[in-house]
């Protein structure tokens, strides 16, 4: 028997979520067991943890969309135990059970290998997020960053601290964007150059472009923010999309594609194909400052997870949790 974060949903449809005791029988079909040591909390966790936000199918559930571990057993050629893993996305935490838990049975084909340089902590404390960050400061590069500072939106966020950090390595000023003025000093640890208030962006304008600001932009954001930012975009810069913290709408016009050459990237990292995750996980253990993820570490246990799920939800998480279940 082993320990797990069991989300459960009563005859009225009302989910709650609390540490249980699960045997290995229960785990779901996979060709490879791990044993996890570390897991962490994306706002998607937030969902999984509490109300299920339609991305849960059937309960009890284990959720956890990302895990890092040791390889315990595997019938697939490509692990063996003893292996390090990291598994982010491919739905894993909301169809499948999860990295809540001090084991995961999962497909060969959803692990990578985790790359030198990183151990499991490290590894967590990027998760979803910080991987997805690194996607999207690649699609940014494959499109060329232009000139002049590269704005980061919901900055203080899980995404948007680690795509600072990045950023700043790569030898990028960096603004970020935050509606919580207390974390200014923690973004300009982590290499911002300059702090850009939340309210100066989160304002509709009828002015489909304004004064021409930024190089490139990781946006965790969405909806009025995205829509005001295309239009503040260098000529040819890009934005890479990532998120929709502020909102899935985008009231925005066509002008800066058209008159400015601007690039809108979508940005997913739940599909992602193997070479590519690899590509991005050797990127962070060579790009992403281990000493500035130290510093976005919140840590955590299996009990803390219902409360830390309320809080992602509300925007209340700083930087990353990191979740030892063991
Ligand atoms: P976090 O909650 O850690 O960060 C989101 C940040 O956005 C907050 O910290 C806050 O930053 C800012 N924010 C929150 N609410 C608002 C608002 N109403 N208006 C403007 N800014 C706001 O989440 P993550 O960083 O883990 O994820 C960020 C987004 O990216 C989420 O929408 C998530 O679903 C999405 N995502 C998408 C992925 C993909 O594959 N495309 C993968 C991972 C995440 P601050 O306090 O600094 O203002």
């Amino acid at each position: 028997m082993f320990n797990a974060l069991v989300v459960e949903k009563d005859d009225e449809g009302k989910t709650s979520a609390a540490v249980q005791q699960i045997s290995e029988d229960q785990l779901p079909e996979g060709d490879v067991v791990v044993a996890v040591d570390y897991s962490t909390v994306n706002y998607k966790d937030g969902l999984c943890i509490g109300p299920g936000g339609g991305l849960v199918r059937n309960y009890p559930h284990v959720p956890g969309i990302d895990l890092a571990g040791t390889v315990e057993s595997s019938s697939d050629d490509r692990y063996k135990a003893g292996d390090k893993v990291v598994l982010t996305g491919w739905r894993v935490g909301e169809v499948h059970w999860g990295g809540y838990a001090q084991k995961a049975r999962v497909k060969a084909d959803w692990l990578v290998p985790l790359p030198d340089g990183l151990d499991t902590r490290q590894a967590m404390a990027v998760g979803t997020a910080g991987f997805t960050a690194m996607l999207a400061v690649m699609a940014l590069e494959d499109h060329g960053i232009k000139d002049g500072p590269v704005l980061v939106t919901g900055a203080a966020g899980g995404v948007g601290s680690v795509a600072t950090a990045i950023l700043a390595k790569l030898g990028h000023e960096v603004a970020a964007v935050t509606g919580r003025p207390e974390t200014s000093d923690y973004l300009t640890g982590l290499g911002a150059t300059q702090i850009v208030a939340r309210e100066e962006l989160n304002e509709t304008t009828k002015r489909p472009l304004e004064a021409e600001t930024w190089g490139g932009c990781v946006d965790a954001v969405g909806g009025d923010m995205l829509a005001r930012v295309l239009g503040q975009m260098k000529y040819g810069a890009s934005v890479s999309a990532v998120g929709l913290a502020g909102g899935a709408g985008l009231p925005a016009t066509v002008i800066p594609f058209l008159l400015r050459g601007v690039n809108l990237l979508g940005i997913d990292s739940v599909m992602q194909p193997f070479e590519n995750r690899q590509r991005a996980w050797q990127r962070i253990a060579s790009d992403l400052p281990m000493d500035k993820l130290d510093a976005m570490i919140e840590p955590a246990v299996l009990s803390d997870l219902p409360k830390l799920g309320k809080d992602i939800l509300k925007g209340q998480v700083r930087g990353r949790v990191v979740v030892d279940v063991n």
